[in-house]
C-alpha cells in the first residue's frame, strides 16, 4: 500500500489496513465488523453469540479517536477481548479455595462430573485428581459409571497411574452407592475430594438423567461440572444445556482445545449456561489441563 510506504510505518495486515481518520464511524468499521462476525461463525460461535459480539464491539468502537494506524487494530482487540469476557466472565466456584476449606473443615469437596461419552470425561477426572496430588491433597475418584463395558477399568487404570485411591463395584453396581462408600472413605481417612465419574450414554437419555439425580439426592455434591468436547461445536452446547436443565451444572470444563482450532464452542455454551468455563482440556497427557481465560479466545478469533 503506497500511502503507507509513504508514511513510512509499520502497517498493520489485512483487516485493518486502511486509512487513519480522526474519529471512528459506523462505516469506517462495516468491513471490519462484517469479517469478524464472519470468523466467529466459522468459528462455531452461535449466530446470536456472534451478534451479540458484534453489537458490543461497534459501541465500542464508534466515536473513539484514532491517532495512528495501528490503534484499529488495537481498539478492536480490546473491544473484542471485552465484548468476549462479558459472556465468559461470570461468577463460578473457586475449586483451589474449595478444597483448601474442605481440608480445614474435614468434610470433603465433592464433584459430580457430567458428560457425554467420549468427550475426555476420565481423563479429564484423572488430569485434575493430578492436579491435586501434586497440590499436596488426597483424592479419591468414585466409578460410578457403572454402565459402559471397560469404563471401570479405564478409570481405575487412570486413578493408578495418577496415584489415588480408586472406589469401584461390580458393572451395573448402583452409580450413587458407588458414590456415597467413595464419600463414606474420603471422610475416614481424612481426603478432601471426591471425584465422581458418571456414565455419559446417549441412547437412554432420561435414565442417565435419573442416574445423575439419585447421585445428588444420595451424596449431595457439592458442584456438577461439565465436560464438553469443544470438537464438537453445536452438539456440546445442546448437551451442556441438557445437563444444567437436569442436574445444575456449576462449571465447564472443554476438552481437545489442543485440537479445535476455532473455539466457538467455548463461547457458546458459556453464553447459553450461563456458567463459567474453568479448565481447558489441551491434551491427552495428565498435565494438558489449563485453567480457562478469555484472552484464549480471543487468540482463537483474531489469531
Ligand atoms: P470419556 O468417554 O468421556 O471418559 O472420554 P476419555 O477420557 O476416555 O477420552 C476420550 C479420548 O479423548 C481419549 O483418547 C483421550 O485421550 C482424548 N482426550 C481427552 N481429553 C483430551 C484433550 O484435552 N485433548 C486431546 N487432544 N485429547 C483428549
Amino acid at each position: 500500500d503506497k500511502e503507507s510506504e509513504k508514511e513510512g510505518e509499520e502497517e498493520p495486515s489485512g483487516l485493518f489496513t486502511f486509512a487513519t481518520h480522526k474519529t471512528i464511524s459506523e462505516k469506517d468499521i462495516d468491513d471490519i465488523l462484517f469479517e469478524l462476525e464472519l470468523a466467529l461463525l466459522e468459528g462455531d460461535v452461535a449466530m446470536e453469540v456472534a451478534e451479540q459480539i458484534i453489537n458490543s464491539v461497534k459501541e465500542d468502537l464508534v466515536g473513539r479517536k484514532l491517532k495512528r494506524r495501528g490503534d484499529v487494530a488495537q481498539f478492536t482487540r480490546e473491544a473484542l477481548k471485552k465484548a468476549i469476557s462479558d459472556i465468559l466472565v461470570v461468577d463460578g466456584p473457586n475449586l483451589n479455595e474449595l478444597v483448601q476449606q474442605a481440608k480445614k473443615t474435614g468434610e470433603p469437596l465433592k464433584i459430580m462430573f457430567v458428560g457425554v461419552n467420549g468427550t475426555g470425561k476420565t481423563t479429564t477426572i484423572s488430569k485434575i485428581a493430578d492436579h491435586y496430588v501434586k497440590a499436596g491433597y488426597t483424592p479419591v475418584i468414585a466409578a460410578s459409571d457403572t454402565f459402559r463395558a471397560g469404563a471401570i477399568e479405564q478409570i481405575s487404570h487412570h486413578a493408578e497411574n495418577v496415584g489415588v485411591k480408586i472406589i469401584r463395584h461390580q458393572k451395573g453396581a448402583d452409580p450413587a452407592a458407588v458414590a456415597y462408600d467413595a464419600v463414606e472413605h474420603a471422610r475416614a481417612q481424612n481426603k478432601e475430594l471426591v471425584l465422581i465419574d458418571t456414565a455419559g450414554r446417549m441412547q437412554t437419555n432420561v435414565n442417565l438423567m435419573d442416574e445423575m439425580k439419585k447421585i445428588q439426592r444420595v451424596v449431595k455434591p457439592d458442584l456438577a461440572i461439565f465436560v464438553g468436547d469443544a470438537l464438537t461445536g453445536n452438539d456440546a452446547v445442546e448437551q451442556a444445556r441438557k445437563f444444567d436443565e437436569a442436574v445444575g451444572v456449576d462449571g465447564i470444563i472443554l476438552t481437545k482445545a489442543d485440537a479445535d482450532a476455532k473455539g466457538g464452542a467455548a463461547l457458546s455454551i458459556g453464553h447459553v449456561i450461563n456458567k463459567p468455563i474453568l479448565f481447558l482440556g489441551v491434551g491427552q497427557g495428565y498435565g494438558d489441563i489449563m485453567e480457562f481465560h478469555p484472552e484464549w479466545m480471543v487468540e482463537q478469533v483474531l489469531g
